[in-house]
């Protein structure tokens, strides 16, 4: 993963920053709390590819 895309998207719902999940090779919204898959390295920022998660799921 390219840190240098990472600090340029956002999120296409809140257009908030996103994190990378690096154990699953995911963007994480935790406003939306949403998960954007990334597939050969490019994040698929598409509201409707976005994956529910639960907060049990997160980092604190
Ligand atoms: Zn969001």
């Amino acid at each position: 993963m390219n840190h240098k895309l990472l600090e340029i998207v956002a999120c296409p719902m809140c257009q908030g920053r996103l994190e990378y999940d690096k154990g699953n090779e995911r963007l994480i919204c935790h406003f939306d709390h949403v998960a954007y898959a990334i597939e050969q390295g490019i994040p698929v920022l598409l509201a409707e590819r976005a994956e529910p998660i639960f907060s049990q799921e997160e980092k604190e």
